[in-house]
């Protein structure tokens, strides 16, 4: 009798740990500098990933907090245990998934290059070799251009500051996602977009590595692509 109250009471606290944690808050991480994915409207951080992840939230009955760091800072805050996502337009790379778990891709990017209106216009990476291009810290677009000795590489913090250097002729060049590459350069009529040759590169949330948390939202992913809600997220920031 004693030994069948016991395993009640067990189950019964297993039940309550379950209800607190499902309705616990999800902090994430992101880099509010990202345009359309994640960017601030009157100090407030909107954008694609940010809708994305309120409707993740919504849908796991758990509310969502969003905590803006620098960009190389992200990974070190989930691995701290700071933050429990990263919803950041960041590529999964293999690099990357060393250190944290990846959920299923949600986007698709290319990296492209900006220059000024009256530059040359390079098809590949490799024509950059003898020029000084501009490139994000900690970006993919940085580590692609780190790999080529011979292109000189100019490093920047944020988006914006690429973009004040390559307008005052400190760089040649930027090289950055495809969609923020565009929201930028519509604000700066100076500049244009230089599709280059490059991989695909695939955007995923990150967490924990082995987190249960990345198999909820992958079930929750492909239902928000079959009943719509995605498109209607994307229609929103892509147009
Ligand atoms: N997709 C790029 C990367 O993962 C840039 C992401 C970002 O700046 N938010 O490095």
């Amino acid at each position: 009798m004693k030994k069948i109250f016991k395993i009640t009471k067990i189950l019964v606290m297993i039940f309550l740990l379950n209800t607190i944690t499902q309705s616990k808050t999800i902090i994430v991480g992101t880099n509010a500098e990202f345009a359309p994915f994640e960017y601030l409207d009157e100090n407030k951080i909107v954008g694609f990933d940010i809708e994305l992840v309120q409707e993740i939230g919504k849908r796991l009955n758990r509310p969502i907090k969003i905590k803006n760091l620098s960009f190389d800072g992200l990974i070190p805050a989930l691995q701290v245990g700071k933050v429990d996502l990263l919803i950041a337009g960041m590529t999964k790379t293999p690099e990357r998934a060393k250190f944290v778990g990846f959920t299923n891709d949600y986007f698709v990017a290319k990296q492209v290059l900006i220059v000024r209106k009256d530059a040359v216009e390079p098809k590949k990476v490799e024509e950059l070799k003898g020029q000084k291009v501009g490139v994000i810290l900690g970006f993919t677009g940085d580590l692609i251009i780190t790999k080529i000795p011979e292109i000189k590489s100019e490093k920047y913090n944020t988006i914006f500051s690429a973009i004040m250097a390559l307008n005052t002729g400190k760089v040649d060049s930027i090289i950055v996602d495809s969609a923020p590459a565009k929201s930028y350069v519509a604000e700066n009529k100076k500049l244009k977009i230089v599709e280059i040759e490059s991989a695909e590169e695939k955007y995923a949330i990150a967490g924990k590595k082995n987190s249960p948390l990345l198999e909820e939202i992958n079930v929750i992913l492909a239902e928000m692509l079959k009943d719509g809600t995605y498109d209607k997220i994307v229609k929103k920031y892509f147009k």
